[in-house]
């Protein structure tokens, strides 16, 4: 096994089982190692610190697969998928779902591993050349998993630039997937583009806003700005919302967004397809039941700045269309912007509107979405309700 020596006090983040080793932070390595090779990272005093996957193209140069002296066991992979699988099983806040994420990279202590579940359907990325090196044996832990009985990988195209890998989608085992998959979700009935759509198809981390966005919708007329595929707006529709409007830059995305919300024909639905920036401030309607859930907008920590004024702009016309006494459900997904920071950019945004804002309740992703402790990085869903 290749040897990767650290820079001198560079195995500070290590010692507090930080997971990744940043490319700075590597003095040499003695040996060649090929992209995706478990090494052994040492401290510039030739101390072993672990082992973890070598990316000789990324920033983040090693991923820490375990920790001290010994070597991952040859079953590590296998087990902490059996184990990622395990606890969902035995979680009671996760039960009856068939959608729901199995494995959450390193929140589950496997980095560069995701795989999310919809019914006997599992749809797996992979984000660094570790795990790319080892499509086998993820194939067949997940063959072992019950009610599975196919597996598709799906591109991760951010990823593989930044890693260097080749893109490979396609079907594991098992039948292709129909081009529309059903998820039933808590009484919400959903079809999922699992090959082409966002992230998996759906976003799961968003479901127990989803659950928030039923019970406060009854009678209200509901905004879901960056709605993609209409998760929101069918929980809206589900908990008796008088009027549901949808805006999304994607056209593919609202197509399936009407198929989902066709069930409810009664409820007048309005599916715009323009920048929800633009939208909010030409807008003139008022809404009770406002859900802004905008893209990533600072995937790297220079976007911040304006990142921050985007943030707060459309939050500040969204308050702007928001009737007296309206919940408006606002989110952040940049891990750049933690909940503090977003917390004073909604305050700006309210103090601009000139409407007090109450802060009723925070939300996060759910426990199928672990964040470990030791990775802050993971950490990236925020969201509060408000009342305007
Ligand atoms: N609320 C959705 C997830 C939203 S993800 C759900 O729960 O399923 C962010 C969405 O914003 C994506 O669907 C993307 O197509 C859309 N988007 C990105 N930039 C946009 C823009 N400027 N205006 C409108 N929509 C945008």
């Amino acid at each position: 096994m290749i040897d990767l020596v650290l820079v001198p006090g560079r195995d500070r983040s290590l010692l507090r089982r930080h997971p990744w080793v940043l490319s700075g932070s590597v003095a040499r390595s003695v040996g060649n190692a090929e992209g995706g090779a478990l090494v052994r990272v040492l401290s510039a005093e030739g101390e072993p610190l672990g082992f973890g996957h070598l990316s000789p193209h990324s920033v983040i140069r090693v991923r820490m697969v375990a920790f001290g002296k010994e070597a991952p066991a040859d079953s590590w992979l296998e087990d902490r998928i059996q184990a990622a699988v395990r606890r969902r099983g035995e979680d009671p806040l996760l039960a009856d779902l068939e959608g729901l994420r199995l494995v959450n990279a390193e929140g589950d202590g496997l980095p560069g591993l995701v795989v999310d579940r919809y019914g006997d359907c599992l749809v797996v990325k992979l984000s660094s050349a570790g795990m790319a090196n080892l499509r086998q044996p993820i194939a067949e832990a997940l063959r072992a998993v019950p009610g599975v009985s196919r597996v598709l990988e799906r591109a991760d195209a951010v990823a593989a630039r930044q890693e260097g890998l080749a893109i490979r989608e396609g079907v594991w085992f098992g039948e292709e997937p129909e081009a529309l998959l059903t998820l039933h979700e808590r009484g919400r009935r959903y079809e999922v583009d699992v090959r082409h759509g966002q992230k998996t198809g759906f976003y799961l981390d968003q479901r127990e806003a989803r659950d928030l966005v039923q019970r406060l919708a009854d009678g209200r007329r509901v905004l879901d700005l960056f709605s993609y595929t209409g998760g929101f707006a069918v929980a809206a529709v589900r908990g008796g919302a008088h009027s549901v409007t949808l805006v999304d830059s994607s056209e593919p995305a609202l197509a399936l967004a009407r198929r989902n919300l066709r069930a409810a024909p009664e409820v007048e639905s309005r599916f715009v397809a323009a920048n929800a920036f633009r939208f909010v401030r030409a807008d003139d309607a008022l809404y009770d039941l406002l859900v802004v859930d905008p893209p990533p907008l600072a995937r790297r920590r220079r976007d911040l700045a304006r990142a921050t004024r985007a943030y707060k702009d459309v939050i500040l016309h969204a308050l702007h269309r928001a009737a007296p006494g309206a919940f408006l459900l606002v989110f952040s997904c940049s891990h750049h912007v933690g909940a503090d920071l977003f917390r004073k950019v909604v305050f700006a945004a309210s103090l601009d509107a000139g409407r007090p804002v109450q802060v009723l309740g925070t939300l996060g992703p759910p426990s199928d979405h672990p964040v470990s402790l030791d990775h802050p990085e993971g950490d990236y869903l925020c969201g509060l309700l408000l009342r305007a």
